[in-house]
């Protein structure tokens, strides 16, 4: 195994209180920070050998044993958190970079409709912070700034969004009785979203469900890559001993989609509650709900829609 794929696949973080892995030589234990700070891990990674495609098999009437959800906009309320975020960076933006009317054109970079108040498809959907915040400093030196001013610009002002203010943070749905019922069937549950470990973590806990979730992949863990790349997907099916045809991909953006058929899963389940509308989500969802709360039947296979 190389020493690349180790280092990688460390970044998964286990909840043994819910975990098996058969097939799988991993010491199983619960992180509770990223793993970039746990160096004992990096230096000793698990063991595991790597079978990155598997044949796709849709068997729609059979129960799913895994589920992968996205967060936000799938199982919290997208805008409320992001809206505000989106309004205070780009005017911090416009303001340290003194150049007027830059506000808009960060909302255009970003995918914010300031006449309906809403994020729509982009980049601040489904971009990592890491990616929004290069996507801005290239802006700036666009608009004439240079590269160190540019840096300095966003290091200040694009900062992490406080996702687990309470003030911000709105179910979509009762996620104890969604995540309790997936448990009562055997399914394992998984996030993965773009977001950071600390706010995804404070998420968690805030909804009592925390002890619900086998594993918990994040946009700032070591290794971790942006959907639609299928390695978050496959690596939590393979540290969970679950074979990708028997898992289902849950989010609100193509880039969730993308994974989910990119890693060919089982199925892909679109939610309306997000920020991508059902036009958009089509071309690469298996299939669509309204929200997180119409999936049980899905992943119980004995739903047509
Ligand atoms: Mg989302």
């Amino acid at each position: 195994m190389s020493r690349l794929f180790s280092r990688r696949f460390a970044c998964v973080l286990f909840n043994p209180q819910t975990s098996s892995t058969p097939g799988v030589t991993i010491s199983c234990r619960f992180i509770t920070t990223s793993i970039k700070s746990n160096q004992e891990l990096i230096n000793s990674p698990p063991e595991i050998s790597y079978q990155p495609f598997y044949s796709q098999k849709t068997q729609r009437d059979k129960k799913a044993s895994l589920v992968i959800f996205d967060k936000d906009g799938t199982l919290i309320c997208f805008h409320s958190m992001w809206v505000p975020w989106t309004l205070q960076t780009a005017r911090k933006i416009e303001e340290l970079a003194k150049i007027g009317s830059l506000s808009e054109k960060v909302y255009r970079l970003l995918g914010y409709c300031p006449i309906e108040m809403k994020v729509r498809p982009g980049l601040l959907a489904e971009g990592t912070m890491l990616q929004i915040r290069e996507e801005i400093t290239k802006l700036l030196i666009e608009q004439g700034l240079r590269k160190d001013q540019a840096q300095e610009i966003v290091s200040t002002s694009v900062l992490d969004c406080p996702t687990h203010s309470r003030k911000s943070l709105k179910p979509i749905h009762d996620l104890r009785e969604l995540f309790s019922a997936l448990k009562s069937h055997n399914v394992k549950i998984a996030i993965c979203t773009a977001d950071n470990r600390v706010g995804t973590m404070a998420m968690l806990r805030e909804f009592g469900v925390e002890s619900l979730v086998d594993v918990v992949v994040c946009g700032d863990d070591y290794g971790a890559q942006p959907k639609p790349n299928p390695y978050n997907a496959l690596m939590i099916c393979k540290v969970l001993g679950i074979a990708p045809e028997d898992t289902l991909m849950v989010g609100d953006t193509l880039a969730d989609m993308g994974m989910g058929r990119s890693a060919k899963l089982r199925g892909t389940v679109g939610v309306l509650s997000g920020v991508a509308g059902k036009e958009e989500l089509k071309p690469l969802a298996d299939h669509l709900v309204s929200h997180v709360g119409e999936l049980m039947p899905i992943v119980l296979g004995s739903s047509t829609c």
